[in-house]
């Protein structure tokens, strides 16, 4: 066992990383740090999740002076790896208040323009971004002594060689370079031949590799069940926060916008939307308003949330190396993950793959029922209820209580007002999945087609339809709809029923009970900068 005393980190550095609850390194930083230190050059095989960001930030941290000048540089592959990797920086290196620029396409250049003239000591920027700062002369590296290359394959495989080569020739000889990678191809062997001076490589061990703190899974699903799957699989699991990982862009955001057409929170996320609605995206996800994240492999790449409780592979992933990347993204900094894997039986074979590179084993799972899921929500019922029991607070309505127990019976009671807060019309639900589980004794009976689109849990009878003036043409999505009802009426989402976006309208079911409050709430609300016109539509149930 190590420590970052043994490393040769420095007490105040030490005293930092303890307030962040890091007390030992992780395998990659106890080989990493002190030959960074020390000044040489290293090839370090590893990838997200193993610590490698400490591994290069912290002897960085170390040997940068106080000296305004650009005296660092971090290369990665993507903007949220750069804004992670400098956010990082900055934390660890809170003792000394260091200057560090994150700088990346997308950003008004006008911002870095002002960032850079003020003066910093660490730049973390993509590759064409720092190119162009270079060619500009907004950045100059005349002071610069260390450069890390982040995820250098994924650098690579984006089609940044180019860059990369043009920004290495020109940052002085007399520096040091590491190259951090998860994998190690001849294109970034061939990188580290001509950049790098004698260095050193460490790699941690395929078995230091597979996170233990993920638990891994899997579910055999017909593809044309998998969307009903992944709901099934939501509800019972109940997920913090959830990344499903999809292979098309046209994939995330289909899958996006049906999850929250059945009142899911959940975006999309991948290479063709704007950087703005990215952000938007990855703040709503970071600060909790989101509960599922759909991606692509490179849009997630290299994301970094603790809260991460599951990543599910709605389509399995096309190689064993993505598949480590991905469940990656949970299970992070000491915490619990789940990692779940669709399969259909055609890619069993796959699986298999994935098992033996990684030498893993990916437990096989039976899909839960639609019982399983009512058990789970009634045990997470109970709990919240105990925590209400135990919380002060109750008091003005026990009041309420006492009257109504002076004519009615408690359990009775009890049950009305549960009832009323989960606010479900308790509805036979049909299940439609069809099971390829190992145990076929529960074996569902098949719906008949047709029963499948509107499987309301919400009670169609009791359901009332909604326009809104507003609709795609305002930009406005499903989820901002759901949010502005949420919000503004107090309508949880999971009663909110069906939700149809048209170009220049929208419409969408609440329960009847509650409309003419939704309808008196919207009215007084803007949805994307414009006000809201609502009023009651036709009686009839909204298609799928
Ligand atoms: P990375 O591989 O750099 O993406 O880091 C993975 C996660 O591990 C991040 O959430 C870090 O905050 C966390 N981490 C890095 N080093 C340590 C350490 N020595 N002790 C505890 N957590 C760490």
């Amino acid at each position: 066992m190590t420590t970052f005393a043994e490393l040769g980190l420095s007490d105040a550095l030490i005293a930092t990383l303890s307030g962040l609850g890091y007390d030992e390194p992780t395998p990659i930083q106890a080989q990493a740090i002190p030959l960074l230190l020390a000044g040489r050059d290293v090839i370090a095989q590893a990838q997200t999740g193993t610590g490698k960001t400490a591994a290069f930030a912290l002897p960085m941290i170390e040997r940068v002076t106080d000296d305004l000048a650009v005296q660092a540089l971090v290369l990665a592959p993507t903007r949220e790896l750069a804004v992670q990797v400098a956010e990082a920086i900055h934390r660890y290196g809170r003792h000394r208040a260091l200057r560090v620029l994150p700088i990346y396409g997308g950003q008004p250049i006008e911002r870095q323009l002002r960032g850079l003239a003020q003066g910093v000591q660490i730049v973390v920027g993509t590759p064409g971004r720092v190119l162009d700062h270079l060619r500009r002369g907004s950045l100059r590296f005349d002071q610069l002594r260390m450069v890390v290359l982040d995820e250098a394959d994924e650098m690579l495989d984006m089609g940044f060689a180019e860059e990369l080569e043009a920004i290495l020739q020109l940052v002085p000889a007399e520096r040091q370079t590491a190259l951090f990678s998860a994998t190690l191809p001849p294109a970034v062997q061939n990188l580290t031949l001509r950049y790098t001076r004698q260095p050193v490589r460490v790699s941690i061990v395929a078995e230091q590799l597979a996170a233990p703190r993920i638990r891994q899974l899997y579910y055999e699903v017909l593809a044309r069940d998998k969307l009903d799957a992944l709901c099934r699989v939501l509800d019972a699991e109940m997920p913090q926060l959830a990344i499903v990982f999809c292979r098309t862009r046209q994939e995330a955001d289909d899958i996006g916008e049906r999850l929250q057409g059945r009142g899911y929170a959940a975006e999309s996320l991948h290479g063709d939307l704007s950087q703005a609605v990215r952000d938007r995206v990855m703040r709503r996800f970071r600060e909790g308003q989101l509960d599922v994240l759909v991606a692509t492999d490179v849009a997630a790449r290299g994301l970094d949330i603790a809260e991460v409780s599951h990543v599910i592979n709605y389509d399995v992933p096309t190689d064993p190396e993505s598949y480590v990347h991905r469940i990656g993204r949970t299970g992070r900094a000491g915490r619990d993950g789940v990692a779940i894997t669709f399969i259909t039986p055609r890619e069993r074979r796959m699986l298999q793959t994935i098992e033996r590179v990684t030498r893993t084993r990916i437990e096989r799972r039976a899909m839960p029922t639609l019982a399983d899921v009512a058990a789970r929500r009634r045990a997470a019922l109970r709990d919240q209820l105990r925590e209400a029991m135990a919380t002060p607070g109750l008091d003005s309505y026990t009041a309420l209580v006492d009257e109504l127990a002076a004519t009615h019976d408690l359990r009775t009671l009890a049950a009305a007002a549960i009832k009323l807060l989960l606010n479900e019309a308790e509805t036979e639900q049909v299940d439609t999945i069809t099971r390829l589980d190992p145990a076929p004794a529960e074996r569902a009976p098949r719906a008949k087609r047709g029963e499948t689109a509107q499987r309301s849990r919400r009670g169609e009878a009791e359901m009332a339809r909604i326009q809104i003036n507003l609709g795609r043409n305002d930009q406005v999505r499903p989820a901002d709809i759901v949010g502005a009802i949420a919000n503004e009426a107090g309508v949880p989402g999971r009663s909110i029923g069906a939700i149809e976006v048209r170009a220049r309208a929208s419409f969408v079911e609440v329960p009847r009970r509650a409309a003419r409050h939704v309808l008196q709430a919207l009215n007084r609300t803007s949805l994307r900068g414009q006000r809201i016109r609502a009023t009651l539509a036709d009686e009839t149930p909204v298609a799928a």
